[in-house]
């Protein structure tokens, strides 16, 4: 992807034993006030057939792409990853918009068709509904955003068998055994 970033690998081994990880977190560099326990999934990279090879068995096309996902990816199990005041903040505020998203869209929905149940023929309210509807998928970017992978710029390297960590902070390098 970006080829400027520096990739920081760290055998998963290490990674998922507790008490190994840095004191300082790896995007911030500052001292960690959490720690995490999670998984990191690595890429998901999908070896597409080429345009001409598959055209007219989609279905078919598909079940094999999903089979090759589950088959690509990988976890890397996460114990004690340091996160400091500043990443927990950032976490916590895309979660409770991704919260506000989905309930938010949730209610709109849920409630218009309540209100068009009970009253008779008020037709903005199904515009409503469609608009609530609309906002439940869509919380799953600020989701996506509040992720422990991209809150701190790591994944599993495509065999589970590594943490790759894009631009690690100072503090956070400095405190691994392995860089580079
Ligand atoms: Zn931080």
């Amino acid at each position: 992807m970006s080829h400027r970033a520096e990739v920081v690998t760290v055998p998963a081994e290490f990674v998922g034993r507790p008490g190994n990880l840095p004191r300082h977190c790896s995007r911030h560099g500052e001292p960690a006030v959490q720690h995490k326990d999670f998984l990191l999934q690595s890429k998901v990279k999908i070896q597409g057939s080429r345009f001409g090879q598959v055209q007219g068995r989609g279905a078919l096309a598909m079940a094999e792409r999903l089979d090759q996902h589950g088959k690509k990816v990988r976890v890397a199990e996460v114990k004690g990853w340091p996160l400091c005041r500043r990443c927990v903040r950032t976490r916590a505020r895309w979660l409770a918009v991704a919260c506000v998203f989905f309930l938010g869209g949730l209610a709109l929905f849920a409630g218009s068709l309540i209100v068009a149940a009970v009253t008779d023929g008020m037709p903005w309210l199904a515009g409503v509904a469609v608009a609530g509807f609309a906002l439940m998928p869509l919380s799953a970017f600020p989701f996506v955003r509040g992720s422990m992978s991209r809150l701190i710029g790591a994944r599993a390297s495509d065999d589970g068998s590594a943490v790759l960590i894009e631009n690690p902070s100072r503090a956070f390098a400095a405190e691994l055994p392995t860089t580079r």
